[in-house]
């Protein structure tokens, strides 16, 4: 067998392979904890589950430094605006993971107090089920956003995003206009889309 010489050595791939594979390996979370899928999200991060096996362990609190989002519990419409608002300070290109039945759906709590699911004001990539999830489940969760972001595209610029951002001007435009606050005019806006058979404002 010839000897492979590693100076005179190419290799020819794509870019987006390659760029894909340096961001799957390189997720840094946001958590949005807001409840007790929060405290189990705790166990994933530390040293027996250890997310850091995944080059995830870097996480921030700054939407700015962050690219993969962990909503973890029950949102309220009342922070429908800040989960709005955080989503949109990330930098791109970004993903979010909805953990657990709450941020999935409302879970078990079907009260006019509670979104019925983060995906109606947020782009969601991954939904974890299970109350709480368990750490394996998050991590399987991560897991396949990788899968996700292994066949994505550089050209491609989402257009959940580009519609997500249309629909932050339209909430500015009415809380401006009527003297909304975030809370209301996301309601609003939640509400035509439902007489129009759409359950997401963007
Ligand atoms: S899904 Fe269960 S564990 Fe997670 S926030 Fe809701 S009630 Fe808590």
């Amino acid at each position: 067998m010839a000897e492979l010489n590693m100076e005179e050595a190419v290799l020819t791939t794509r870019l987006d392979t390659v760029v894909n594979w340096a961001r799957k390996n390189s997720l840094w979370p946001m958590p949005f904890g807001t409840a007790c899928c929060a405290i189990e999200f705790m166990s994933v991060m530390a040293s027996k589950y250890d997310l850091s096996r995944f080059g995830a362990e870097a996480m921030r609190f700054s939407p700015r430094q962050s690219d993969m989002m962990l909503v973890l519990g029950t949102v309220t419409n009342k922070m429908a605006p800040v989960l709005r608002t955080i989503y949109a300070q990330m930098a791109e290109p970004k993903w979010v993971i909805s953990v657990g039945v709450c941020a999935s759906s409302g879970g078990m709590y079907r009260t006019y107090a509670t979104l019925q699911g983060i995906d109606r004001v947020i782009p969601v990539d991954v939904y974890v089920p299970g109350c709480p999830p368990r750490p394996e489940s998050m991590i399987y969760g991560v897991m396949k956003l990788q899968e996700k972001i292994e066949k994505e595209s550089l050209s491609q610029r989402d257009d959940h995003i580009r519609r997500f951002y249309e629909s932050l001007d339209r909430q500015h435009a009415l809380e401006a206009e009527k003297g909304l606050t975030g809370q209301q005019a996301i309601r609003h806006m939640l509400m035509d889309a439902a007489e129009q058979g759409a359950a997401t404002i963007f």
